[in-house]
């Protein structure tokens, strides 16, 4: 799986994109104004790894429940619906799709990582309970290791989420600077029509 450095910049990607204000206002302002809904796009995206949370306090081992329901559409459906039902970034249709995309993209990244990049690493259970682990026979990511203290604290890890940051922080710029400059052209030619219209 991916470290939720990874993950949460999916969040705040899905955030630049979906928040109608981005690249109308300051960016700073939008973080601020809207800082609810940028809390809850990268809470959607690092959802999935709860059930780590919940197997080590259930009885001590992380990986108990990892990567099972939690990681497969089926749990993707229910979660985001029981999110749409909490919380609301506009309207409930929205809440839940994009709840449901953000949690579907976590599980296809962890289904495409590996700690080597050249083995398939562990998998996640996509269709949980119809069938077993699934992983990529061409992993993409680098699969953080989770097991041991001394896993998560090692150098391995460590390269792993300083190369993540400096992709997904690239992808999240650069989809910023999309967002800008197509809302920029809308906002103007909307001006432009409003102004020619009178
Ligand atoms: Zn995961």
């Amino acid at each position: 799986m991916p470290s939720p450095v990874a993950h949460s910049l999916v969040g705040a990607g899905a955030f630049l994109i979906l928040t109608p204000e981005t690249g109308l206002k300051p960016l700073s302002f939008i973080l601020w104004e809207k800082r609810r809904d940028l809390l809850f796009f990268t809470v959607m995206a690092n959802l999935p790894d709860l059930d780590m949370v919940v197997g080590l306090l259930l009885n001590g081992h992380a990986d108990t429940f990892h990567s099972l329901f939690s990681h497969s559409l089926l749990g993707a459906i229910l979660m985001a619906l029981a999110a749409s039902l909490i919380y609301s970034i506009g309207s409930r249709r929205k809440t839940f799709l994009a709840a449901f995309t953000l949690m579907a993209l976590h599980d296809l990244m962890d289904f495409s990582a590996s700690p080597n990049l050249i083995d398939p690493g562990p998998g996640v259970s996509l269709f949980f309970p119809l069938s077993e682990r699934i992983a990529s026979p061409f992993p993409i990511f680098f699969g953080i290791q989770h097991s041991t203290i001394q896993q998560l604290i090692s150098l391995h890890n460590l390269r792993a989420i300083g190369v993540e940051l400096l992709e997904f922080s690239t992808v999240v710029f650069l989809l910023y600077k999309l967002k800008e400059k197509f809302s920029f052209t809308e906002s103007t030619q909307w001006k432009r029509e409003k102004n020619g219209a009178k």
